[in-house]
């Protein structure tokens, strides 16, 4: 078998997003082929014990490394602030991770959990992490997103 990469499980096809629908990518499932790639899914935000469908979610303050600074804030479009769960699913997902020897990720991009290089900011697109991003990333972990592959 190949090397084990860590991928956002909707981008494989997995109902797991938070309107219970996925995001199936084919550059997603030719890229794991091509490279021989043995995909471990992880839905952070399953892991992180959330119900799917779930309220959507965005940062109402930071990032992802803003909010393992205590610096941000995921907040739900009820106005609950989410973050300790979303901290929770990133705590869970770098088990997995680890577990599984990953060293690199690919990421659905501008999820509050996943987002690589930008993320939703009080409705606006910004640059900045998800928080289980940020969190693989100060682990030594590798990232791309859907969108990095596509610049192959
Ligand atoms: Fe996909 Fe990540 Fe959102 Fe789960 S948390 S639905 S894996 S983008």
């Amino acid at each position: 078998p190949g090397d084990r990469i860590l991928v956002s499980a909707c981008l494989l096809g997995v109902n797991c997003r938070y309107d219970g629908g996925e995001k199936r990518h084919d550059g997603v499932i030719a890229h794991l082929r091509e490279h021989a790639l043995v995909a471990v899914p992880v839905c952070p935000e399953q892991l992180a014990g959330l119900p799917t469908p779930r309220p959507q979610t965005e940062f109402s303050e930071g990032d992802g490394a803003a909010l393992l600074a205590n610096r941000g804030r995921v907040t739900s479009i009820h106005g609950t602030d989410m973050s300790r769960r979303f901290i929770q699913g990133a705590r869970e997902t770098l088990k997995v991770a680890q577990i599984c020897a990953c060293t690199c990720a690919l990421l659905k991009e501008r999820s509050p959990s996943c987002g690589v290089r930008q993320i939703y900011r009080r409705g606006q697109i910004v640059s900045g992490m998800g928080v289980t991003a940020a969190l693989l990333e100060q682990n030594g972990l590798r990232l791309m997103s859907e969108e990095d592959l596509a610049r192959e």
